[in-house]
């Protein structure tokens, strides 16, 4: 690989995980989990599960129910596992990325699924391979089972607080151990990752929605920094890092990612997404005959602005549910003809009406603007384009896939050239004030990087790619 391709927005990644310590359906459980956790991965999914430390593993690319059926679950037996969904753009779309990972390292084997991306991996990856490691995947994740294999500590616990102290971004963790599950997050705490209790034993999972599916008991959320252990005695925290680290949980979670019916620091992300939309109607108003959402991402947030300025919520765009997400096609062709696919406007609220299409963010422009000529074509007259979120105008680097930056199309277009470009008679952003502010949402307790540019961990403005020989990492 050539230095070049080192640098900048190259690991893209997001990730659900889930874990189960305890229960006779670990693997059961985890494929539910997965199921409610399907929206963060659509890639590839995978569960690890031991029977009293023997490991057996089953990945695959797809779906969680194209994966997983009756007879090859049944083969996962064991009363603890973890699970993974992954969907990457540009780490390899190759089953050796699935996850989770199953290696066998000096302190017995271990399964790790994570969430997040580590932003010195790059580094990591070639000190280790030039001291011996042989890696099998191009997944950043690997690298944390390296160090903690390497650490010289016989305490697996010290062994991963060694490996976790090396690595620098972003990584909500689920580890099984021949005894334990493992849940980790990182000091600032970018993607979330909570604890529940089902009939006794433990659950880990990325939000809430999951414990829903598997009728497990919300207890709390792991907290930035925090490693938690689960194991035969119970549950064991511990806080290793300095305090003073900094929180940083990703706003656009709450904007996006997350399922609106998941809980997240205490918040339902469906009402703080209303209260972005009522904040939008507040700084954005105007004249309209209905509001309506563009589905699923704007649902929350259109009720919002509706309830706020009095105008009526409407249908005016369905969304076939039977097809993937639309970034899931690298190809701008296949992109175009997938939004046409995905949503069909109903003429008969739109006709001559003056409307207001809420949404949650606008990212390359390219599905905004071919959505509004879709509802030009149904015979709206006028078209106000209102975005719950501020104008995203950077990458990620820490677990949300973002594209490269000036294919971001306010990296590099003011508000009104946005509008003309997608075609709106009006448009409105959210502000970052009113975004931080209508949730209550204190302000140093979240990443806003890809709205501000005000990364919370520095790191040169270049990320850190796996070496793989060809391709991508
Ligand atoms: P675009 O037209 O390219 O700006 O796409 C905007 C649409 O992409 C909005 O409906 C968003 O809900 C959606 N979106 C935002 N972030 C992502 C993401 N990380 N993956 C998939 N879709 C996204």
């Amino acid at each position: 690989m050539t230095g070049s391709e080192n640098e900048g927005y190259e690991m893209k990644e997001e990730c659900g995980i889930f874990g189960v310590f305890g229960h006779e359906d670990a693997s059961k459980l985890s494929y539910l989990g997965l199921y409610a956790l399907q929206h963060r991965g659509q890639e590839s999914a995978g569960i690890a599960a031991s029977a009293g430390g023997r490991f057996r593993i089953l990945k695959g690319m797809g779906l969680v129910s194209e994966v997983f059926d009756a007879r090859n679950l049944s083969g996962l037996a064991g009363s603890s596992a973890i699970g993974h969904v992954r969907y990457s753009t540009t780490g390899s779309s190759d089953i050796k990325n699935a996850q989770p990972i199953l290696l066998d390292t000096s302190k017995g084997k271990v399964a790790i699924a994570h969430n997040g991306n580590l932003v010195n991996a790059k580094e990591l990856h070639d000190e280790l391979k030039a001291s011996g490691s042989i890696f099998q995947s191009t997944a950043d994740s690997e690298i944390i089972i390296h160090l903690l294999s390497r650490s010289k500590s016989g305490n697996i616990l010290e062994a991963l607080v060694e490996a976790l102290g090396q690595v620098k971004g972003a990584y909500s963790l689920v580890i099984l151990t021949m005894d334990s599950l493992i849940a980790a997050r990182d000091p600032n705490g970018f993607r979330p990752l909570c604890i529940g209790k089902l009939d006794g034993a433990y659950v880990a999972a990325s939000e809430t929605c999951a414990l829903d599916l598997t009728q497990a008991n919300y207890v709390r959320d792991v907290e930035p920094g925090e490693i938690v252990v689960i194991d035969k005695s119970g549950l064991k925290s511990v806080k290793p890092f300095p305090p003073d680290m900094g929180r940083s949980f990703c706003i656009f979670e709450l904007i996006y990612f997350a399922r609106p019916d998941s809980s997240i620091a205490g918040r339902s992300v469906h009402l703080v997404r209303k209260g972005f939309g009522k904040k939008l109607a507040m700084e954005h108003p105007v004249k309209a005959d209905i509001v309506i959402s563009i589905p699923d991402s704007g649902n929350s947030a259109a009720l919002g602005y509706s309830e706020e300025s009095g105008i009526p919520f409407e249908y005016g765009m369905i969304r076939n549910h039977y097809i993937g997400r639309t970034f899931i096609e690298p190809s701008q062709k296949i992109r175009d003809l997938n939004v046409k696919i995905k949503l069909n406007p109903i003429k008969e609220t739109l006709r001559g009406k003056s409307i207001v299409v809420v949404d949650d963010s606008i990212v390359r422009g390219t599905t905004s603007k071919q959505r509004i000529s879709a509802l030009r074509e149904a015979g709206a007259k006028e078209i106000h384009m209102r975005i719950s979120s501020p104008p995203i105008i950077d990458s990620c680097f820490f677990g949300i896939d973002t594209p490269k930056r000036e294919k971001l199309i306010a990296s590099h277009k003011s508000v009104e050239e946005i509008r003309k470009f997608i075609g709106a008679d009006s448009l409105g952003y959210l502000s970052v004030e009113g975004m931080l502010g209508s949730a209550g949402l204190p302000k140093d307790e979240f990443c806003t990087a890809c709205f501000t540019r005000d990364y919370p961990i520095k790191f040169g403005h270049k990320v850190s790619k796996l070496s793989i020989e060809k391709g991508r990492g």
